[in-house]
């Protein structure tokens, strides 16, 4: 019996993490404000089922309002001294990022 609920609960992830990566998708194609709610629909799902993303996936949601970050338009990106500084344009979250 717990066996099987522990199964169950991987399918689940699984099936969220292929809607998860469907969302993130979209958004890449998608105008703005949709790209917005996707991005803010697969963060929460990523949440709900513990799926983690990879490092690149979520350095494209903003943590602070969960919008979706666009280099050029929503995200202004500075490189300093081995930090990579990503400002969102709309709620003006900082995200520092180390690179070699
Ligand atoms: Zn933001």
């Amino acid at each position: 019996m717990r066996k099987r609920i522990i199964r169950e609960k991987g399918r689940v992830r699984e099936v969220a993490r292929e809607r998860i990566q469907r969302l993130l998708d979209l958004a890449d194609g998608a105008p703005l404000e949709r790209a917005d709610r996707y991005t803010a629909l697969a963060g929460r799902l990523a949440q709900r089922h513990r799926v983690r993303l990879d490092r690149e996936t979520r350095q494209r949601i903003c943590k602070g309002c969960r919008g979706h970050l666009r280099y050029g338009s929503t995200a202004r990106v500075r490189l300093t001294q081995g930090v990579r500084v990503v400002t969102c344009l709309r709620c003006g979250r900082i995200t520092r990022i180390p690179y070699p």
